[in-house]
């Protein structure tokens, strides 16, 4: 069982797009369950070992139940998997059902459906499709192996958070109290980060300045709201307020 699951394409994304957000549910008691759909094999920089490792600190930092990995073929997302010929998609959406079910989170995070890397997309789309088709009683996973009879259940609140690409949020989360957390959550993935020492080619995130422009971002955010550092979400439909008081800063 689980508050919340957190879904990300890469073993980083949820850090980078939401991690101000995760270690401020698990600060305030929740239990935060956090899922990779790869192991970001396809980065270009680390190793998968490191990854994992890197990740698996992370969640610590985030104060996260546990970190799961569904190891599906990073950079395959829309696709076919290369090795066994499946489509990845329908496997993705088969085990997000059934983490759903087994975890019954009342809330789910996961990649907004527009974003320049195509994996980001198919987190979103198939996290939100999951979502849904696990609140139907008759509707049963049967992608990459026998039927597994599950009881349904839908959660209530999708946030969807953004990565490469910046929408207009229907919400914001004051991450103040915990940003040096969300920061030292993303310093745990330091294979993907700025180093000197490492003679892998550079990327987004391996420039000097990577920390510092999700900081701009964060802090841009949390400027309309009147805070220091908000995060930015999507969410089907506007958020209903049940006090209107409540919206005073
Ligand atoms: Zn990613």
């Amino acid at each position: 069982m689980a508050d919340v699951l957190a879904f990300g394409a890469h073993p980083d994304d949820l850090e980078i797009g939401c991690g101000g957000t995760l270690a401020l549910l698990a600060a305030q008691g929740r239990e935060v369950v956090l899922v990779d759909f790869t192991r970001g094999e396809m980065g270009t920089r680390g190793s998968v070992a490191e990854r994992r490792a890197e990740a698996d600190a992370a969640a610590r930092v985030l104060g996260a139940k546990a970190r799961l990995n569904l190891e599906l073929p990073d950079g395959f997302l829309p696709f076919r998997d290369p090795a066994s010929g499946l489509a990845v998609r329908e496997l993705a959406v088969a085990r997000v059902v059934e983490l759903i079910r087994e975890h019954r989170p009342r809330l789910v995070l996961a990649n907004y459906p527009s974003d320049a890397h195509p994996d980001h997309v198919i987190v979103g789309e198939t996290v939100k499709q999951a979502r849904y088709l696990a609140g139907l009683k008759k509707w049963q996973p049967v992608a990459g192996g026998a039927a597994r009879a599950t009881e349904r259940h839908r959660p209530d609140l999708l946030l969807q958070y953004f990565e490469h690409e910046q929408h207009a949020p229907t919400c914001v989360v004051d991450v103040s109290s915990v940003f040096e957390k969300k920061l030292a959550a993303i310093r745990c993935h330091q294979s993907q980060l700025h180093d000197p020492a490492r003679a892998e080619p550079q990327t987004a995130l391996s420039r000097p300045d990577f920390l510092e422009r999700r900081a701009a971002r964060d802090r841009f955010f949390g400027a309309q709201v009147g805070v220091d550092y908000a995060e930015p979400f999507f969410t089907q439909g506007p958020p209903k307020i049940a006090d209107p008081m409540s919206l005073l800063p």
